[in-house]
């Protein structure tokens, strides 16, 4: 099958398909890290002592989150549940007092990831994550908001992802060309996740996709007159959860990378 075939027929296959089909596709094997990270659930309570989520749903999150990143060999294990009765933490207005938070809260050597109500300066994400944080074990963290990692577990994957050093999909919002002459240098650097020109925060569904499924419908061209082919099923984009399917093959060999230029640290 040809390249540009098979770009367009891959997420296709795997929205329809399998849910045990990974995306990436088999078109190398992947290097096998076999290293699982201990983790530190921090819960913030709301301004009645509430949790608003529960471990139950927090650890189905992290199956989630798991089945992911198997195929590089990396899982990741909650060994503590904390509670932050301090209702200010529960929606943090600034970056501020996200770094106040981790210099209070922070467990070294472990991931930190904090569960929030709500993160005031990213009201289109589900998370907020030190991006690349795993290179940093004294300092960085993911926030999370409660109700996607009950509702849309997927984004605790992308936010995993972030803290692997990737980027978003549509980074740069359409500067990355269709025919990927300028992948290495635009949107999220990597050269087998397709230009993607979805604008953070704008209509999704009947602008970009259609009103049902995951096909892709903008009619917008690139610079070069070319139709955009983002990758829905990719989980470093922004289209819904039930359109994403994975992680792409260069995608995890950049979390790879990012993982063994500090190795010896974990
Ligand atoms: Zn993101």
């Amino acid at each position: 099958m040809n390249r540009k075939l098979l770009t367009v027929l891959l997420p296709l296959f795997c929205w329809l398909s399998l849910p045990a089909q990974y995306y990436h596709a088999q078109q190398h094997p992947l290097p096998i890290l076999n290293k699982e990270f201990s983790v530190v659930a921090h819960i913030t309570l709301d301004t009645v002592g509430s949790a608003g989520i529960t471990e139950t749903e927090i650890l189905e999150s992290f199956d989630t989150l798991n089945y992911y990143f198997k195929p590089i060999g990396l899982s990741f294990e909650i060994c503590e549940f904390r509670y932050i009765d301090n209702f200010q933490y529960n929606s943090p207005l600034n970056t501020n007092e996200w770094a106040e938070m981790q210099a209070k809260y922070h467990q070294n050597n472990r991931i930190n990831v904090f569960f929030v109500g709500n993160i005031s300066w990213a009201p289109d994400d589900c998370g907020y994550s030190t991006q690349a944080g795993i290179t940093m074990t004294e300092k960085g963290g993911i926030m999370m908001k409660k109700p996607c990692t009950a509702n849309i577990p997927k984004s605790v994957a992308h936010e995993f992802g972030h803290y692997f050093g990737l980027f978003n999909t549509n980074e740069g919002f359409g500067a990355e060309l269709v025919n990927g002459e300028n992948c290495e240098s635009e949107g999220d650097l990597i050269c087998d996740t397709p230009a993607d020109p979805y604008i953070t925060g704008d209509t999704l569904v009947g602008k970009y996709l259609l009103l049902e499924g995951c096909r892709f419908i903008l009619p917008e061209l690139d610079a070069n007159g070319e139709f955009y082919r983002p990758h829905v099923a990719n989980i470093m984009s922004y289209y819904p959860e039930d359109c994403k399917c994975g992680f792409s093959y260069q995608q995890y060999i950049r979390m790879v990378e990012t993982y063994r230029m500090v190795e010896g640290m974990w």
